[in-house]
């Protein structure tokens, strides 16, 4: 029988909490995922590609689909903070189901909250507070990523609403979306692109609309799709925030996204690690335990000190937007950290477990499939860096 190593799985990292409720809040979401995003559960979403509706559904009825939207709105109000908090102990259990909740529900309750008129709140918001109304995205272009405000997509006026022609690719959710919050041209681009842009709210099952999911790489469990939009009508009512300054009005939403999106990769980092540290305890080579040895101590220690890092940096930047801070550049510097090191943690993770790691069998392999998008969605790193480089005078 395997010795078994003196590696505690539980005492691998302290994850920060600025109160006693925020830790609770992290325990209900940790007693939620034990009965709804179990291993087993997950594992099985990510094999057939199954969008994990039941565990959406338990969040909701426990009211977590509240927690991103104001108590004016009927939500609970919750702070920057408490989305870190909440976004990593899922990103933990599930990276879809983590990815989901912010994708879906925490952008839309901000977009709404800030963006829409009184009719729009009062149709929305309490769908959204109550995890019933699924809200996607769609900026990027086959010809506008990065540089999203080279998009295309057209909106021009006819009988008091709009007519769009165009196309998006890569938004998350568009599968299950209930309306999609568009960024179309309702001005053509001048000498500056960022003007003449508009946020539409589409429904995917509109006359003209066509949503086809990408087969790719990970987050199996969460589509990714291209949406055609061929002569779709879009009437006045539905536009979202103020005409033709549609990207000014994103602007505000950045920072949080980045840094949200780095709490979600401290949470699977986290994983990772305690995957790793199980498996180093129970695994004998050369006649101890595997983690005994000074070259899979390191990769664990390394791993630890990346997490931690990036822990402190979205809590960091979380601090400064509840605070009101400006926020720009911490967002960019945690997205920056959490993402490259949940990568190498993955690459180094399955390392860790061999050839074990390699195999579907492992959920270390999910997360090395999953990992990447990370990197790129959400500002790819490559952006980021010229955020912070920018900050400090450099570049453009
Ligand atoms: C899983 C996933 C989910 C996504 N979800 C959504 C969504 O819901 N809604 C949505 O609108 N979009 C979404 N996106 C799109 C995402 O925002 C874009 O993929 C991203 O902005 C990069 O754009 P691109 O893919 O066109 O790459 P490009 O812009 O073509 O860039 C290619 C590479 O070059 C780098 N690069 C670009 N410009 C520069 C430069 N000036 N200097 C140095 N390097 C540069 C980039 O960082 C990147 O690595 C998602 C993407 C992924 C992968």
């Amino acid at each position: 029988m395997a010795k078994q190593a003196n590696l505690a799985a539980g005492s691998a990292y302290k994850l920060r909490f600025d109160s006693d409720e925020q830790r609770q809040m992290a325990e209900a979401i940790d007693e939620l995922c034990r009965r709804h995003a179990s291993p087993d559960a997950v594992a099985g979403w990510d094999a057939e590609g199954r969008y994990p509706a039941e565990a959406m559904r338990a969040l909701a009825e426990a009211g977590w689909a509240g927690l991103p939207v104001p108590e004016q709105h009927g939500g609970s109000g919750g702070s920057m903070m408490d989305l870190v908090v909440v976004l990593r102990a899922l990103g933990r259990h599930s990276l879809a189901l983590a990815q989901a909740y912010y994708s879906l529900w925490v952008l839309g309750a901000e977009a709404f909250s800030r963006l829409g008129d009184e009719r729009q709140q009062a149709e929305w918001m309490p769908r959204i507070v109550a995890g019933e109304a699924l809200v996607a995205f769609a900026l990027t272009e086959p010809g506008a990523g990065s540089d999203a405000a080279a998009l295309r997509t057209a909106a021009r006026s006819s009988d008091g609403g709009f007519v769009v022609d165009g196309q998006k690719v890569f938004i998350t959710g568009a599968a299950v979306a209930d309306v999609i919050v568009t960024a179309v041209r309702t001005q053509p681009a001048g000498d500056n692109p960022r003007q003449g842009i508009s946020l539409l709210l589409i429904d995917p099952r509109a006359e003209g609309v066509t949503v086809r999911p990408l087969s790719k790489l990970g987050l199996k469990a969460l589509d990714l799709c291209e949406v055609f939009l061929e002569d779709v009508r879009v009437p006045e009512r539905d536009v979202l925030g103020p005409l033709d300054e549609g990207w000014s009005a994103l602007r505000p939403g950045l920072a949080g996204e980045r840094l949200l999106l780095a709490a979600i990769c401290v949470g699977a980092t986290a994983n990772v690690l305690e995957l790793a540290l199980e498996h180093a305890g129970a695994r004998e080579t050369f006649g101890r335990p595997l983690g005994h040895n000074q070259l899979i101590l390191d990769k664990l220690v390394e791993m630890r000190l990346a997490l931690e890092a990036g822990d402190l940096l979205a809590c960091r930047a979380a601090v400064a937007v509840d605070d009101g801070r400006p926020a720009d550049v911490d967002a960019s510097l945690a997205k920056l950290h959490a993402t490259r090191e949940y990568v190498t943690a993955t690459r180094e993770g399955v390392q860790i477990f061999g050839g074990y790691g390699y195999t579907n069998e492992y959920p270390v392999a999910r997360h090395y499939r999953d990992a990447k998008y990370l990197e790129i969605g959400g500002g790819a790193s490559e952006i980021q860096k010229l955020i912070v480089g920018r900050s400090m005078g450099l570049g453009a």
